[in-house]
């Protein structure tokens, strides 16, 4: 029999109502809130998310502003937050609003889906969040939910079930408060029906019509088929000081992190005597190369495996390629992407690496 998934309704509007956590996006949800802050929650948590909103906003108060905004600037707000691709998106999106809808997000879904970097569920969140439209938002969090609820064995990693799901939902969910339905999904997802170990079924207010939790499937349900193995990237990462000033490089313009920039690195772990030639090669004389712990990163595709060496130079040598940044500007100045934080933190001596 088909679950009939118009139950949960009142029930969940209900528990929102008591239940809905003081988020700064939430106490005024205007469009462009709503839209920069569902940007920022993909692949980020809540509460690492809130000091980021609220600084984006106050430099970046409006759309017209982020239109406008220099790359450096905007990639600085992001630096920590990763996926890095998703602001400089919105910064797209953001041009395409002020050439087409004078500045406004369109209320409309299909025309919100036409903007750059938004897809169907923060079309969904949009227009229902802030435009009270009836449309709903499916992420990964909502999908667990549901697949939970009724007991179905589908994968959720299947873009055919989450369209499926959302066909479902355009039929039953509510007339009346849509946004808050949606958030209420995410919500019950974020903090009661979590991944990754038990749901606190014990708190839900759906329990009493849950599948899973009724057939005891909590810990097979959702299905998800399980991602390619991550590709192992090895590199050594250098530190290059002189008179207090660091060497940093821009990446490429395509690929992984393009156009942020980073500290010189090489491909492969290499020695102490492997890295002081060459240091030697590239026509630097250096008074002190000193090992740094090794560190990890972890992308969605790959993992860089990092060792690093402090290497004090004795001069400087013109090199197009590098820049010397001061602490101060490493700081404030120019985006380095999470994966070099490691290093990063010697460097600000927030550990004693050196
Ligand atoms: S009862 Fe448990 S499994 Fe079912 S929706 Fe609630 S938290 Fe999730």
């Amino acid at each position: 029999m088909e679950y009939q998934f118009e139950k949960i309704n009142d029930i969940l509007l209900d528990w929102f109502e008591l239940n809905a956590r003081i988020l700064p996006w939430r106490s005024n949800p205007i469009p462009y809130y709503v839209w920069v802050s569902e940007i920022m929650l993909q692949q980020t948590r809540v509460e690492a998310v809130k000091g980021y909103f609220e600084r984006f906003i106050k430099e970046i108060p409006t759309i017209k502003a982020l239109a406008e905004c220099e790359d450096e600037k905007l990639l600085k707000l992001w630096e920590g937050l990763g996926y890095y691709n998703r602001v400089k998106n919105m910064k797209q999106a953001a041009c395409q609003v002020m050439e087409q809808y004078q500045g406004e997000l369109p209320k409309e879904y299909e025309k919100l889906l036409s903007l750059k970097g938004i897809g169907s569920y923060t079309a969904g969140a949009i227009a229902s969040i802030a435009y009270g439209k009836r449309v709903p938002a499916v992420d990964g969090n909502v999908l667990r939910v549901l697949s939970r609820l009724s007991g179905s064995y589908e994968d959720i990693a299947k873009a055919s079930v989450k369209k499926n799901m959302e066909g479902i939902l355009r039929k039953t969910m509510p007339y009346d408060k849509p946004g808050d339905f949606n958030q209420a999904l995410m919500e019950l997802g974020a903090m009661i029906c979590i991944p990754n170990g038990a749901p606190l079924c014990d708190q839900c207010p759906l329990s009493h019509l849950c599948v899973a939790y009724k057939k005891e499937l909590t810990k097979e349900l959702p299905v998800k088929a399980s991602k390619k193995q991550r590709k192992i990237e090895e590199k050594t990462v250098l530190l290059l000081e002189y008179d207090g000033k660091y060497a940093i490089c821009k990446r490429k313009e395509k690929g992984l992190l393009n156009g942020l920039w980073e500290f010189p690195n090489i491909e492969g772990k290499k020695s102490v005597l492997k890295i002081e030639d060459y240091i030697k090669k590239q026509g630097y004389k250096y008074e002190i190369v000193v090992p740094l712990k090794e560190a990890k990163h972890i992308f969605t595709h790959k993992e860089w495996h990092m060792l690093g060496y402090y290497v004090k130079l004795k001069q400087m040598v013109e090199q197009q390629e590098y820049i010397f940044a001061s602490k101060e500007d490493l700081q404030s100045q120019y985006s380095i992407p999470t994966a070099f934080k490691a290093y990063k933190s010697v460097i600000l001596e927030e550990e004693n690496g050196v």
